[in-house]
């Protein structure tokens, strides 16, 4: 039977494409993924050019505005990474229609599917979020199922995404017959 692709965080996977020229391999997707799965592996970080290694970035509320503005930033020198984030979404996201599902790096500040520290500039204050490619991930295909690496640990959850990564594929496959 013909593997389903699933998305992944590329560190996930054992690359060396952290900030810090590390990986996070995590053997439960590793494991996952040989089962049924392929891997369409996706660091958004490096793809827009941010090289490794990097300088970390974090998410930073501008209150300011009319409404809050989430922006990607170095962490010490403050650069601002989001308009090539933006734009990198964009692009990567018309490229991902094959996919049935996404396992993403919890907490990062471009991954994770929330409980991303945001740092609000002026109050000092933190919340969380999700990760601006991650956001843009869900925001575009809302009924992508999606999960984090921390998540995938748990039996149940994992047991559960796997359902609903195979009934996202049956919902394409009947939208697909049904055109023809
Ligand atoms: S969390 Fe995402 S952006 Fe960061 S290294 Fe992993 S794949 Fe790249």
């Amino acid at each position: 039977m013909k593997k389903l692709k699933l998305g992944v965080s590329s560190c996930l996977l054992g690359e060396s494409v952290r900030y810090n020229g590390e990986h996070k391999r995590d053997s439960t997707v590793i494991d996952l993924l040989g089962q049924q799965f392929e891997a369409v592996p996706v660091c958004p970080e490096v793809e827009l050019g941010m090289g490794v290694p990097r300088e970390p970035v974090q998410l930073v509320a501008d209150i300011g505005k009319p409404r809050v503005v989430v922006r990607m930033v170095g962490a010490e020198s403050g650069k601002d990474w989001t308009e090539a984030m933006v734009g990198f979404n964009s692009i990567k996201l018309a490229t991902l229609t094959n996919i049935s599902g996404f396992i993403l790096k919890s907490r990062s500040p471009s991954c994770g599917p929330g409980n991303v520290p945001l740092h609000h500039e002026l109050s000092g204050e933190k919340s969380s979020t999700e990760g601006l490619f991650a956001g843009a991930l869900m925001k575009h295909f809302p009924s992508l199922p999606v999960i984090d690496e921390e998540t995938l640990q748990d039996e149940i959850a994992k047991e559960d995404f796997i359902a609903r990564i195979i009934e996202h594929r049956r919902a394409a496959t009947r939208r697909g017959a049904s055109k023809q």
